[in-house]
């Protein structure tokens, strides 16, 4: 199999401006390789984004004839029994980020090497490079702002790839290889029943919740794409904070899988702003990609990401971690309506609009005294788009220990938050129904709900719906104290 090449699938489950595989297909024929890394995955799969994995690879190996190979091990021990059982020569794949990966990657790639194989790796998730990005005197941002204005005026973002013009994949009918020791049929051609077996399912039930709200696959993301921009993009500067709007564009489970690359999205939009005169439009949009750009840095400068405070006087803060009160949370039963309607449409869609991620999250850290540790597993065992850089910041700049400006001190009020992003209160009345009868001014407190309307709606607060389970200005005031106290590190 000289001309063939070992196309590994990892975060980008796609034909389209996918670099490994347009440059492999290029050299002639390829075998198509995802393995499900259960032994080293850190943080772990999470359950929701196991079952979008699941639905995406199906829908990969249908757009590779179902010629995808599907195995389940450490690819640092599978790829080169792989690669000498096939007597393939060639193996491409796209970069991914987390530092347990790059560590593993790094070392498979120099021994491969050393044995003769040819290896080529290649961006496919990221507009660039992190070690693009860096400042004029070599060390990484650490601030949105300025990192976005640099990237901006700085660099450019290539053309995406095309879809290879055609496909040879190889046959290996029938191919059984020794894999970790024992004989492996190559579940070639059964690529269905394969990702089938794989254990990705979850004690949760995705599945029956998630079946129907979604549709996975390559194609699907670009339609939505091309559906956002008709018909959202317009909509989106002034209403992507409001979360009854719907104005998102909904695709970063796609991006978190690769069903799309940030490179099509922006080129894409970029197109489409400039034909239609939309270009203010579509810079609020491409900020977002860039925070995402953002987030991927701060996980390739810091591994620990997920775990460990940037501010490293954090590791000092007095968390009263409490498991009653975090499932309090997790139920969407903490008393608070917008944080609530949050954490149940996160259990329904997996899913979460960003202005209620944001107002939860800084509940759970700032009005509970959790450890963001806590709500950030919990995320990402929930989230479709769970995603190690995206969240892992996202925590740490909501908790106000060390990413971005965001001080610990600025603390969300979720009652104020939910009066001006949800004013009329639609979004909780989706998510929150015991409270849907109630008039738009007590819905976001409901707790202030007068005996004689009480009565007119057949509502009664703290026996429909829980009291809050803390008082907010109280726990303000404790989490500032808490603050105040930590050593200077
Ligand atoms: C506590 C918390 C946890 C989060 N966890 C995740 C996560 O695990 N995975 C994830 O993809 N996003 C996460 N986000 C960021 C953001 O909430 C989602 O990316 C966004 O809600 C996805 O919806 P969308 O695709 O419609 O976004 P759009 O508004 O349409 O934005 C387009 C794309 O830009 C990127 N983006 C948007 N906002 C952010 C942001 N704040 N940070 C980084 N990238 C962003 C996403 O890739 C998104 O798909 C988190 C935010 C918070 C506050």
């Amino acid at each position: 199999m000289t001309d063939t090449t070992l196309v590994w699938f990892r975060q980008d489950l796609r034909l389209d401006d996918n670099p490994a595989l347009y440059h492999a297909c290029q050299q002639g024929s390829i075998i198509p390789v995802y393995i499900l890394d259960d032994t080293t995955t850190f943080p772990a799969q999470g359950s929701a984004a196991a079952w979008w994995l699941q639905q995406s690879l199906l829908a990969l190996s249908a757009s590779l004839d179902d010629k995808l190979i599907v195995l389940n091990g450490n690819p640092a021990t599978l790829l080169p029994e792989l690669l000498a059982a096939l007597q393939c020569q060639h193996i491409t794949w796209n970069r991914c980020y987390e530092g347990w990966r790059i560590e593993r990657d790094s070392r498979l790639k120099s021994a491969l090497k050393d044995e003769g194989y040819s290896v080529e790796s290649y961006n496919g998730s990221l507009l660039w490079e992190p070690w693009q990005t860096k400042k004029q005197d070599g060390d990484y941002y650490r601030v949105f702002t300025p990192f976005y204005r640099h990237v901006r005026s700085q660099l450019a973002v290539s053309q995406p790839l095309p879809r290879p013009a055609s496909l040879d994949i190889a046959a290996l009918v029938n191919a059984t290889v020794n894999l970790g020791g024992s004989p492996t049929r190559l579940t070639q051609c059964q690529g269905k029943k394969a990702i089938q077996a794989l254990p990705l399912g979850s004690a949760i039930g995705w599945e029956a919740k998630l079946h129907g709200l979604w549709d996975i696959s390559e194609r699907d993301a670009g339609k939505l794409l091309e559906t956002f921009l008709e018909k959202t993009l317009d909509a989106y500067e002034n209403g992507r904070d409001v979360p009854a709007d719907n104005a998102t564009s909904l695709l970063s489970p796609y991006l978190q899988a690769g069903l799309i690359s940030p490179r099509r999205i922006w080129q894409t939009t970029q197109a489409h702003a400039l034909s239609a005169g939309k270009e203010n439009a579509a810079e609020a949009f491409l900020r977002e990609l860039i925070w995402r750009e953002f987030a991927f840095c701060q996980l390739y400068r810091l591994p620990e990401l997920a775990t460990e405070p940037v501010n490293e006087k954090f590791r000092y803060f007095p968390w009263q971690s409490n498991a009653t009160q975090q499932k309090q949370w997790q139920r969407g039963e903490t008393g608070i309506p917008l944080v609530d309607a949050g954490m149940r449409e996160l259990w329904e869609t997996g899913y979460m609009h960003n202005r209620v991620r944001m107002v939860a999250a800084s509940f759970l850290i700032k009005n509970l005294l959790q450890p963001w540790q806590d709500g950030r597993a919990w995320f990402d065992d929930c989230l479709i788009d769970a995603c190690p850089a995206n969240n892992s910041m996202n925590w740490q700049w909501v908790a106000g220990c060390g990413i971005d400006a965001a001080p610990y001190f600025r603390i969300f009020n979720p009652v104020r938050q939910s009066q001006r992003f949800d004013p009329s209160g639609d979004y909780i009345r989706r998510w929150v129904p015991e409270l849907s009868n109630l008039p738009g001014k007590y819905i976001h407190e409901p707790w202030l709900l007068p005996d004689r309307i009480a009565k007119e709606t057949g509502f009664t607060p703290g026996k429909d719906y829980p009291s809050p389970m803390v008082n907010l200005k109280a726990s303000r005031e404790q989490a500032l104290e808490a603050f105040r106290l930590l050593p200077n590190v």
